[in-house]
């Protein structure tokens, strides 16, 4: 795997994870695995920058989440997997980046603001808060990663840690850190139950292994065109939920069968639903009988994680030698 460019991705450890993280990110990642070599990593410190007040979730989350990982396909043989928090070094480039990277670089970046005002319950105004893009800046390149995998809305972060991965070579006048690219991903829009984006927060997520009987319940449940008020009423499949989920989940006749029903009153919303039902549980059967396996064999999952840190930790340890003599610490 040598001669292939390294990725790097990471995701704040959230617990069980639902169909929008599936189609949004981890089926690229998984795709991923054949033409990169891959780091994934549990971003534990990160949740600590929003939830430092309540951490009490974050280590079963971790774990939730890597089986829901390992369900899906990221293979350990092919990638890297690991746990921020069990890389120091992670902590001590943070810290080195902190002291080169001007204030006006954070304080411009445009999330900031944003996550402030929509977890207005929760205090951000503070330091890890407002430098947690350093965080990131650090999580990447001391893997030396050459490109990281991101959808639009983080274009601006990856934007950030190209600009200090520069500073720094600059400075020390060194070539320690390659200056790695966004790799752009177009991912399907998924829409929670309700139509709004799928987000635990809203509650209106169908997770990737909850059970035949949970999933069958959330779709029967799931919004329509609401112009649907009677059977007979034609619909508009575009503005149904309903209809994104068909576009990923069902054949392209089904597809088309039903987008014609729909426009045309020939099939009903239940009828519509009961094909789509059909088919996601067809798709998650294996990802959920994975979990179930992986789940009760906990102490092989534990053994997996920690090479993964291992490997990280080795990658990372080189990175600090070559920094720290660069500096001249
Ligand atoms: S027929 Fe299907 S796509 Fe059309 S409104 Fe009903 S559930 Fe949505």
């Amino acid at each position: 795997m040598a001669d292939r460019k390294r990725i790097l991705s990471g995701m704040r450890p959230t617990g069980r994870l639902h169909l929008g993280n599936l189609h949004g990110a981890l089926e690229n990642w998984v795709q991923l695995q054949n033409q990169y070599e891959c780091y994934f990593f549990v971003a534990d410190w990160h949740a600590l920058t929003t939830d430092y007040a309540s951490p009490e979730a974050i280590r079963d989350n971790t774990w939730d989440m890597i089986l829901d990982w390992l369900s899906v396909g990221l293979d350990p043989k092919f990638s890297t997997i690991f746990i921020q928090s069990e890389i120091k070094e992670h902590a001590e480039l943070y810290l080195l980046l902190g002291m080169i990277t001007p204030l006006a670089w954070l304080e411009r970046n445009p999330t900031y603001k944003e996550q402030q005002q929509q977890l207005n319950q929760k205090d951000l105004g503070t330091y890890g808060f407002l430098g947690y893009p350093v965080l990131q800046a650090a999580d990447i390149i001391i893997y030396r990663a050459n490109g990281v995998p991101v959808g639009k809305d983080q274009l601006p972060h990856v934007e950030l840690t190209r600009e200090i991965a520069r500073r720094f070579n600059f400075m020390y006048k060194c070539d320690i850190f390659p200056v790695p690219d966004g790799l752009l991903t177009e991912s399907p829009m998924l829409p929670g139950l309700d139509g709004r984006k799928m987000s635990k927060s809203y509650g209106n997520c169908i997770f990737i292994t909850e059970s035949e009987k949970d999933i069958t319940e959330k779709i029967s449940k799931m919004m329509t065109d609401p112009q649907r008020v009677r059977r007979h009423d034609p619909g508009d499949p575009e503005i149904s939920p309903v209809f994104a989920y068909h576009k990923l989940y069902s054949s392209p006749d089904e597809i088309q069968r039903v987008a014609e029903g729909c426009r045309t009153a020939g099939i009903g919303c239940v009828e519509c639903k009961k094909i789509l039902i059909g088919n996601v549980l067809a798709k998650l059967a294996p990802i959920r009988e994975r979990r179930i396996w992986l789940e009760g064999r906990i102490g092989e999952v534990k053994e997996i994680i920690a090479e993964g840190n291992a490997r990280a930790r080795r990658e990372s340890v080189i990175t600090m030698e070559l920094v720290r003599r660069a500096i001249g610490i």
